[in-house]
């Protein structure tokens, strides 16, 4: 289970209103893309759903229980970053891991987990490798495994591919894409990216200025744009 409903969320920096008001239906097992140009707020929105920052206004729920104000473990979320956050010092296995020795999972059920999210990243023959030795898309994969093993209500992704060269961002794409259709976990993904946008989401969240401009398939955006912004942003004819 993994819906996510925000009810007039907003967040302010100080005297700042980042996000002003934003309420959002997110079904379970859905992939959602927010996307938008730099500094719209995709990040901040990601953070609260998060709970790694505090809203100054409305309700988050997930899966229908207020977590508004629930720290980030109670809420049975994980997030993806774009810097990877892998220790160096430990191998793949180790890292993928971690999150799971912090818990204290007895060590049989580690083994088994990380040995489920290796299988499904490809990363079997990595295991003992440090991650300097790994390829960038690797690092990335190591870095979604240690998601994996939490077995988390949603994935949250802050433009997790924006460190990697083109043609490997299109093959990692397809494997977030694919994974989600595996573990048919609802998934959160930030990219300022339109093509990454319209080929990954079953809908996409259009933000400008902490506002929703659209929030619909990537469909009903190309041929009903809500207006100028969501047209000349998607690419759309009108
Ligand atoms: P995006 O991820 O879309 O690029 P962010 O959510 O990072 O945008 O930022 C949205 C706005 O909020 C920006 O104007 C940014 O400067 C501001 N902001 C983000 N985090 C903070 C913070 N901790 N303190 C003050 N302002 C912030
Ligand atoms: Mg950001």
């Amino acid at each position: 289970m993994g819906s996510i409903t925000l009810d007039h969320v907003n967040k302010a920096f100080g005297d700042v209103q980042v996000i002003p008001d934003i309420s959002l239906d997110i079904k379970d097992g859905e992939f959602v893309v927010f996307v938008g140009p730099s500094g719209c707020g995709k990040s901040t929105l990601l953070r609260l759903i998060a709970g790694l920052e505090d809203t100054t206004g409305g309700t988050i729920k997930l899966d229908g229980a207020d977590m508004t104000n629930a720290p980030p473990a109670k809420r049975g979320l994980a997030m993806v970053f774009q810097s990877y956050a892998l220790y160096p010092h430990m191998s793949v296995r180790d890292n993928i891991a971690f999150p799971l020795k912090m818990a204290n999972t007895p060590k049989d059920v580690i083994a088994q987990k990380v040995d489920y999210a290796a299988r499904t990243l490809n990363l079997n023959d990595y295991l003992d490798r440090r991650p300097r030795a790994l390829s960038g898309g690797q690092r990335q994969r190591v870095a979604i495994g240690r998601a994996i093993v939490r077995e988390p209500k949603a994935f949250l992704f802050d433009e997790p591919l924006s460190n990697l060269d083109a043609a490997l961002r299109v093959n990692m794409r397809l494997e977030i894409t694919e994974l989600h259709q595996q573990l048919k976990t609802t998934m959160i993904y930030v990219t300022h990216d339109q093509v990454e946008a319209m080929t990954m989401a079953d809908r996409i969240v259009v933000l400008n200025a902490g506002k929703v401009e659209q929030f619909g398939t990537p469909l009903e955006l190309y041929r009903k744009p809500a207006n100028r912004f969501v047209a000349g942003f998607i690419g759309s004819p009108k």
